[in-house]
């Protein structure tokens, strides 16, 4: 039986007139996919409920944050601790060291990190370090990598630039335009002509680590250079810097990020980005961003430095309790119990696809997946945007209708997290036969 949404309609009525589409972020609104948004009550674990008491399995995980689960007791118990000492003092405070204590011990690369309010304002950040350290204007990024709504960084973006099928945003002046050079994701040659035409104007390349907003495109080795490295080694042969951008992938992918997979770490290889970004993980649930790199870089920054960077409640007492709490329960264990859930989920997903003869291909950076509905392997945004998307609409309603809230859009990653047990994987699992089936139609 359907699920009745009246009230979350209401509310949708409600919503447009006073807000833009009625959402305060773009794929919120369903668009890609038509529909009602369910509009969310409470959430706890790995479920969620709307305002006409539907329950669901929640594979968005409010896009990255929850990888812990809703309302962790550990992580609401630090939240309602901190709220009772002061909701925000906008003077130092002991959290903010501990929390970048704890990602410049986990993440190598990073010496010093600077708290902010969200991914978009540590990528625009670490742009203007980047260009105030080279002297330079020109950043290179890759078509269908995502680094949030920064003017310079939204041509041919992913995640709901991708979903909308936009080329890029109205608003952008054509000289921030002019500065911004994209190319294909993984295209070494694209990148090595660049530099040898440009390289003297470069200020950096920044690339998702792993780009997951375009669904995920696992950076690929060759001759046994991965490909970040290869960004690294060509940016600083040409005296540029690489930005790595972790705010998806960082303390998801693994618990060094994806540079666990791909820093020497994960395959020995001896390199590092200069400059990387945070966001989701970090916050716990409560919007928090950083970006950090080498000291010297960092050191740019004011007071000490002429880059000027502040916030009025960067570092913010809430958060930072939130994202250490956040970080006390991902030990080894978490990222085992999160790799089993996302391998399970992965099959289960697979198999029921496979069954009904639904071309798709699942596709991982770590513990982080997402699955595109089209046979051959995705490896660039043009691959990406060849997919399915009807049979992934079809899909992504029998889902919900079934209990089961999925990105509303072909181009994400799907989040699990740790609250993601067996129990909740049967729950998905008996709703995935007829959600292919509509796929398969
Ligand atoms: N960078 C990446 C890789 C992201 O996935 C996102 C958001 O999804 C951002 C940056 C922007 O972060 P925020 O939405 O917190 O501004």
């Amino acid at each position: 039986m359907t699920p009745s949404t009246t009230l979350s309609a209401d509310l949708f009525d409600r919503a447009r007139r006073v807000i833009p589409s009625g959402v305060n972020s773009p794929v919120r609104a369903f668009g890609s996919v038509g529909g009602t948004p369910p509009f969310l009550t409470s959430a706890k674990g790995a479920l969620l409920t709307d305002a006409d008491g539907n329950e669901y399995v929640d594979l968005v995980g409010s896009w990255g944050p929850m990888i812990l689960g809703h309302a962790h007791d550990g992580v609401v118990e630090a939240v309602r601790e901190a709220a009772g000492r002061g909701l925000s003092f906008g003077a130092p405070q002991a959290g903010e060291v501990t929390l970048a204590e704890e990602v410049v011990r986990r993440i190598g690369p990073v010496e010093q990190l600077r708290l902010v309010n969200s991914g978009t304002e540590a990528t625009m950040s670490a742009l203007r370090v980047a260009r105030a350290a080279t002297g330079r204007d020109v950043v290179v990024k890759f078509a269908g990598c995502y680094h949030g709504h920064v003017d310079a960084l939204l041509a041919e973006a992913g995640s709901g630039v991708a979903t909308f099928a936009m080329p890029g945003s109205a608003g952008v002046t054509a000289a921030t335009a002019k500065d911004t050079v994209v190319l294909p994701y993984g295209d070494r040659e694209a990148v090595t002509s660049l530099f040898a035409e440009r390289g003297g104007e470069i200020a950096a390349i920044i690339t998702e680590a792993a780009p997951a907003n375009m669904g995920v495109v696992p950076p690929l080795a060759e001759d046994g250079v991965g490909f970040n490295r290869f960004l690294a080694d060509t940016a600083h042969a040409a005296g540029a810097l690489l930005i790595s951008d972790e705010v998806l992938t960082g303390f998801r992918a693994s618990r060094e990020g994806h540079y666990g997979v791909d820093g020497p770490r994960g395959t020995g290889e001896d390199w590092a980005p200069d400059l990387m970004t945070f966001g989701k993980v970090i916050g716990g649930g409560l919007p928090v961003g950083a970006f950090g790199g080498r000291e010297d870089l960092m050191g740019l920054l004011a007071p000490a430095g002429p880059v000027y960077q502040a916030g009025t409640l960067s570092g913010n007492p809430l958060a930072t309790a939130a994202g250490l709490a956040t970080f006390a329960g991902l030990d080894d264990a978490a990222y085992e119990t999160l790799g089993r859930a996302s391998n399970a989920l992965q099959q289960l997903v697979a198999d029921a696809l496979t069954a009904e003869g639904v071309p798709h291909v699942v596709q991982t950076a770590g513990t982080l997946f997402s699955v595109f509905f089209r046979g051959e392997p995705v490896r660039t945004y043009d691959d990406a945007k060849a997919q399915d998307t009807e049979a992934f609409t079809r899909f992504f309603h029998a889902m919900l209708e079934g209990g089961v809230y999925l990105p509303p859009s072909a181009f994400e990653a799907w989040f699990v997290s740790t609250a993601h047990t067996d129990e909740v994987l049967d729950r998905i699992a008996a709703v995935l036969p007829a959600a292919a089936k509509a796929a398969a139609r």
